[in-house]
């Protein structure tokens, strides 16, 4: 959510920083700018509206400056518009800065700038940042050149609560910048005599493969050929670079139409590294830092699932496998909700958290909360040394790579093969029902060539899509795991289509929500938990009944003479089916959203990685 760029280097700065931007849109935004020093001080270039607009700018090609900054901003404090876009500026034009999060106390602050003589031209809470370290600068006789700066940073970033990335020139320091951050994302990248700041790591993945990794509360002191880091005191500290493996072309597209459609053909190999070297068909499972034993295992009271939309789905998949195989409690939580409903937690709970930026704030609080009452906490991230990964005790990770389309696929499929492999994991230490376990990891290693076969459907799916893709209300359903399948496919679809639609329990259907069914409405039942066909088959019936359209996702016998449409995919556990039944639903919904000529990558309202509360 929201994108900050920044450059400090020997080549003019606003085409690397427009550049960058464009490569952080994925992430939704609403209006965009930069800032830049320049010959008779700092620069200001904004805008309601997308990246390229910039390039109508008046003046935009004359910027010659090499340092600079840049935003994408998704409003959360004041409407989308030119006065509200980032960067923002204290009232002398002294300081040019842009800023990722909400700053919760605001007002407050504000108060306090205007009865000292600060005026506001926005409806922002990121506007009080470059006055309030105007305010400290200017208050400050002590000390003189980047002490003062920092300083003045440091100062304004105490009094803040809430969130941010913040990055910072002053047009005193022709040749500086100064950045730090709290909850926000925010990479710095080493290049030769130049450095450059990103919200993450694929926007300037092409630049450089070296790259910095700022902890809470670190400030930087960035000039063209060094990165000078501090701690919370202003202490100096040292910090070494970490290389990055992913390919830099993994973040394009590769040919295809759109980043979506690349990433759901990417799952066979997502999941086949996500497997990686954890197990073999003969071998136990085995995670590169974690090292619970029995009688931890033995001992814990219960384990919450913490997460956020698609990746919530993952955990009630990685419920059903743990509870099954492992025979220990396990509750699935909205990270939003968890924090705030005084979760039942002590030093005998286990908290796993997945996200796939790492970034994601509420998860991110979720966890904090638990550590404070005792949990251990495990992250389930797909980016090595995101903060969701730097807070947990420990981290496991998706090998998923960069996923750039805001709806989320390889990474949920990942989450949901690596969850599994979790609760092998567990009951293997367990030491429960191991010829079971042994079956299952086989079926695990087929996994790759069944989601394949599963993409083969496409064109029948295509055909489904086309009919129905301008209906008002669609409806999902299945029973046990096949619910939370129903889940994810429902919300992928309202997510690019902007489709109404609602997933249920099959059986829960009559106690409500089956008034909603009329002739023609579209039922996409999934059919996989081999114990509950006959079961979820008569509640298919009872819309049949009443008129319904039913296109069923199924590797059950199944009566196919009963249904409009029918996706065979291959059989499997039922455990990892949500692996394969996913998939068509993940191509229906993108079908659709093709067929209504939507941007499938961005969608409406929606951002990436959602580093607001
Ligand atoms: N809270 C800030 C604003 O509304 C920043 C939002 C963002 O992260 O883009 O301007």
């Amino acid at each position: 959510m929201c994108g900050i760029v920044g450059y400090i280097g020997k080549q003019k700065a606003s085409p690397i920083l427009i550049n960058g931007l464009m490569r952080l849109e994925y992430r939704g935004y609403d209006s965009a700018g930069i800032s830049t020093i320049e010959a008779d001080g700092l620069s200001i270039m904004k805008d309601k509206g997308r990246v390229k607009n910039l390039y109508n700018l008046e003046g935009i090609n004359d910027l010659k400056g090499t340092i600079g900054i840049a935003h994408t901003r998704w409003a959360t404090h004041g409407k989308p518009s030119k006065e509200n876009a980032h960067p923002h500026q204290d009232n002398s034009k002294s300081f040019s800065v842009v800023h990722n999060g909400i700053i919760e106390n605001y007002n407050e602050l504000k108060k306090f700038l205007i009865d000292n003589g600060y005026k506001f031209y926005s409806e922002t809470d990121t506007e009080i940042v470059p006055n309030l370290i105007h305010y400290y600068y200017t208050n400050n006789n002590n000390e003189s050149g980047k002490m003062k700066f920092l300083t003045a940073v440091k100062k304004a970033c105490s009094d803040l609560k809430g969130s941010f990335a913040l990055e910072i020139i002053c047009k005193d320091f022709p040749d500086n910048m100064v950045v730090v951050r709290k909850d926000s994302p925010l990479v710095i990248g080493k290049g030769i005599d130049e450095n450059y700041i990103s919200s993450d790591i694929p926007a300037i993945l092409s630049f450089t493969r070296n790259f910095y990794l700022l902890n809470d509360f670190e400030y930087v002191f960035l000039s063209r050929d060094s990165a000078e880091f501090y701690d919370k005191d202003l202490n100096k500290i040292d910090k070494e670079t970490k290389s990055i493996e992913w390919d830099a072309t993994s973040s394009e597209k590769n040919g295809y139409d759109d980043f979506m459609l690349k990433e759901i053909h990417e799952q066979p190999t997502a999941i086949r590294e996500t497997i990686g070297a954890k197990f073999n068909e003969n071998s136990k499972c085995e995670f590169d830092g974690l090292d619970f034993s029995k009688d931890y295992l033995s001992s814990l009271n219960r384990i919450y699932i913490v997460a956020c939309g698609t990746a919530m789905h993952a955990g009630l998949v990685g419920k059903n496998v743990i509870e099954k195989l492992c025979r220990i409690p396990t509750e699935v939580d909205i990270a939003s909700e968890f924090r705030y409903r005084d979760p039942l937690i002590d030093d005998k709970t286990l908290c796993i958290f997945i996200s796939q930026s790492g970034e994601t704030a509420d998860t991110i609080a979720a966890l904090k909360l638990s550590k404070e009452k005792g949990a251990k906490t495990l992250a389930i991230s797909n980016v090595i040394g995101s903060s969701i990964t730097r807070e947990a005790d420990y981290s496991i990770y998706t090998h998923a790579g960069p996923e750039i389309a805001v709806a989320s696929t390889k990474a949920y499929t990942s989450q949901v093969v690596l969850l599994v492999i979790l609760a092998i994991y567990f009951a293997e230490i367990l030491e429960s029902d191991s010829e079971n376990l042994v079956k299952l990891k086989k079926e695990i290693l087929e996994l790759p060539k069944q989601v394949e076969q599963c993409l083969q459907l496409k064109d029948k799916i295509k055909e489904f899509a086309k009919r129905i893709y301008q209906e008002k209300d669609v409806f999902f359903i299945g029973r046990g795991v096949d619910e939370a399948i129903a889940k994810e496919g429902c919300l992928k679809l309202k997510e690019i289509s902007y489709i109404h639609s609602e997933s249920y329990a099959a059986g829960e259907l009559k106690h409500g929500a089956i008034a909603l069914i009329e002739k023609g409405v579209t039922v996409v039942g999934v059919i996989t938990e081999p114990t509950l066909v006959e079961k979820t088959i008569s509640n298919i019936q009872e819309v049949i009944t009443r008129g319904a359209k039913t296109l069923i996702v199924t590797n059950q016998k199944v009566d196919k003479s009963m249904f409009d449409t029918v996706l065979e995919i291959p059989e499997t556990n039922p455990f990892i089916s949500p692996v394969i039944a996913t998939v068509p639903l993940q191509l229906l919904a993108y079908y659709i959203s093709k067929e209504k000529g939507l941007d499938v990558d961005k969608p409406r309202n929606l951002a990436k990685s959602v580093t607001v509360e």
